[in-house]
């Protein structure tokens, strides 16, 4: 039977798991993975990772466990937090957050399994909880192989060699993805899933392997990585996004790392963020190498704030990673040529990310590994200390053509390159104008030409610039429109829906005082049915259910019961907003009364207009409906109890 791959039931989960979960998570240690926060008062703050924020927008309240950003509108509790920054359903939400705080959710009937399973047929609807399952899996199965006395003994030697020690072998989850002898068909993971009865397309989803032919129904597969030394790829809350291998055999390509899969985006990650994340916070430096090697090696002699970029050149999705735990990021590179232009790409992304960006180069053509093994940690971080800024660095590379180039192309292609960074940084305000005027200046000096026309040229370039930024509008990072604030409605009723909310998201006990003046008139599932924008009933009969059996519930009961982040942004900004008004008592009677009030005279007109026959039909009367709300709605556009 298959026991652990779809062993969780979407759909509803009890309440008091819910809350359990929710307490074993502490929001600001679950935002803090993913941004770094500064105490503000009673609140926590930091960069919004919903929009792209350059001030801190984002506040985090340990007391109340919500978090709230005054700039996009995202908020909610933990489990919305979660929700938008990986992807995920309410129920994968929970989930991962269960799994994480070590609870153990109530095990599925068989039916909904075999859901599960012809769901997870479907790329679409691929959970990214079971892909990190499968992966962590995997990565327990490579490191096994490596433990391994026969198979792993050649992978072992290649460690010892490069001096990892077993600390580090264990600490970064390394392995060896093997390489059967006696059988040419690399597939040594895949019987190794297959005894567990693993599914074939979640291996395929989770890049693990390969299908050889194309037609499905004669499944040919192959192992992704065969024979190669493997680096276990965590997010930044230690789970296994994917893998990257390096060949033993010196056959094929010497890296390849996972595909793109649902959960492993190689451009948005950064090898090493969940060791390096505290470091890198509390030095408020990011140090970025090449290779895994680089990054254990570092950390094994106790940088512990290095991460690896993974072979790629440094991406504007990891700029932006990093932006939200340190202002500083160093790059480091080997001094080879190719580390130069890599030097060269990384830093267009890092000044339009107005990040603030030095750049160190390991001298003697050697990478980081061997230079740290060589020259021990003092030395590495003297590299670090004497790492010079972008233009610094576009500057010396400028007067080295002049000195070393004299043909007018190779003059003129470092002065362009020298402009085009003071333009990207201009325009990302990383510079400011006299910074740029002084670097005007220096540069003026030594070509020979006027200021005022290396003024006119650099124009056309913060020009270019800005329609290369316009053109490279970055994908948000969750679906925006599932954070943008939901239409709240106008006019006097809705401001009347809108204050009822805000009071009792408040002064819950003030519940008694609408129940009071609402009975015997209306139930209170009818003055439910009072509240016509979508989005305000939807959080009314969640907060007067929430009541009726709770009559004093923290804001996170009420999120917990909300699936939808738009709901909960909403919910969140009317407890804000509410909040900062003050005057309950008042403002509650006056808009119940308003609320009445406009639901009965819309009931008249409505009566009233039928009993003079001029409604024929059903159509007609939802024109009428909506020419009497206009009306209503030019009336009083002010809130209620705050004139
Ligand atoms: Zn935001």
């Amino acid at each position: 039977m298959v026991v652990g791959w779809f062993s969780y039931m979407p759909g509803v989960f009890d309440n008091s798991i819910v809350t359990q979960i929710q307490q074993a998570n502490d929001i600001v240690d679950i935002i803090s993975e993913h941004v770094a926060l500064k105490r503000k008062g009673r609140e926590m703050v930091g960069l919004c990772p919903f929009h792209d924020d350059h001030r801190p927008s984002m506040n985090v309240s340990p007391a109340k466990q919500i978090f709230k950003c005054f700039a996009c509108g995202a908020g909610g509790d933990v489990f919305k937090f979660i929700q938008m920054r990986e992807n995920l359903t309410f129920p994968q939400a929970i989930e991962r957050l269960a799994n994480r705080a070590g609870i153990r959710l109530p095990t599925p009937n068989r039916k909904s399994q075999t859901n599960r399973q012809s769901e997870t047929d479907n790329l679409q609807s691929v959970d990214t909880n079971e892909l990190a399952r499968v992966n962590a899996w995997a990565a327990k199965y490579f490191q096994k192989n490596l433990n391994d006395k026969e198979k792993g003994k050649f992978a072992r030697d290649y460690l010892a060699q490069r001096k990892v020690t077993s600390e580090s072998i264990k600490k970064w989850q390394l392995g060896l993805a093997a390489c059967p002898q006696g059988n040419d068909s690399p597939d040594d993971l895949f019987r190794a899933a297959r005894a567990r009865k693993i599914p074939a397309k979640l291996l395929e989803y989770a890049g693990l392997i390969t299908n050889q032919n194309q037609d499905l129904s004669a499944v040919r597969v192959a192992d992704k990585f065969v024979n190669r030394l493997m680096f276990t790829i965590t997010d930044v809350t230690g789970r296994v996004i994917g893998f990257g291998g390096r060949t033993l055999s010196e056959q094929g390509a010497k890296y390849i790392n996972s595909p793109t899969t649902a959960l492993f985006d190689k451009s948005n990650s950064l090898y090493g963020l969940e060791h390096a994340r505290h470091q890198i916070v509390s030095t408020d430096t990011a140090v970025v190498v090449e290779g895994y090697t680089d990054c254990i090696m570092a950390h094994q002699f106790g940088c512990s704030n290095v991460v690896a970029a993974m072979g790629t050149s440094f991406t504007a999705g990891q700029g932006r990673l990093l932006r939200r735990y340190a202002k500083k990021v160093i790059l480091l590179f080997d001094s080879d040529a190719a580390g130069i232009e890599a030097a060269n790409r990384a830093l267009e992304v890092c000044l339009s990310q107005r990040i603030d960006i030095k750049l160190a180069f390991v001298p003697q053509g050697k990478d980081p590994c061997d230079f740290l093994l060589a020259n021990g940690k003092e030395k590495f971080q003297y590299l670090l200390d004497n790492a010079v800024d972008v233009l610094q660095f576009k500057w010396n590379r400028l007067t080295e053509k002049f000195s070393s180039d004299d043909t007018l192309a190779g003059r003129k292609a470092a002065i362009d390159e020298y402009l085009q960074a003071i333009a990207t940084g201009l325009y990302a305000g990383s510079l400011n104008t006299i910074e740029g005027g002084l670097l005007i200046n220096r540069l003026s000096g030594i070509i020979g030409l006027d200021n005022r026309q290396v003024t006119a040229e650099l124009r056309k370039k913060v020009t270019t610039a800005a329609r290369a930024a316009a053109y490279d509008v970055q994908k948000p990072p969750v679906d925006l429109s599932a954070v943008r604030m939901a239409d709240l409605g106008e006019g006097l009723s809705a401001t009347a829906q809108r204050e009822i909310l805000e009071v009792l998201l408040n002064e819950p006990k003030l519940f008694k005082t609408v129940k009071k003046k609402v009975s015997p008139a209306v139930s209170l599932s009818n003055l439910i049915e009072h509240f016509d924008v979508l989005v305000l009933r939807d959080i009314a009969s969640v907060l007067f259910e929430t009541l009726t059996s709770n009559p004093a519930p923290e804001l996170t009961e009420i999120l917990a019961k909300t699936e939808s982040p738009q709901v909960s942004s909403c919910i969140t900004q009317l407890q804000a907003d509410g909040e900062q008004k003050g005057n309950f008592e008042t403002r509650l009677r006056d808009a119940v009364d308003v609320l009445l009030s406009c639901h009965a005279r819309r009931a008249i007109d409505l009566s009233r207009a039928q009993s003079r026959g001029q409604l024929k039909s059903k159509q007609d009367a939802n024109k009428y409906l909506k020419s009497v709300t206009e009306s209503a709605r030019k009336e009083n556009r002010r809130n209620i109890g705050m004139t």
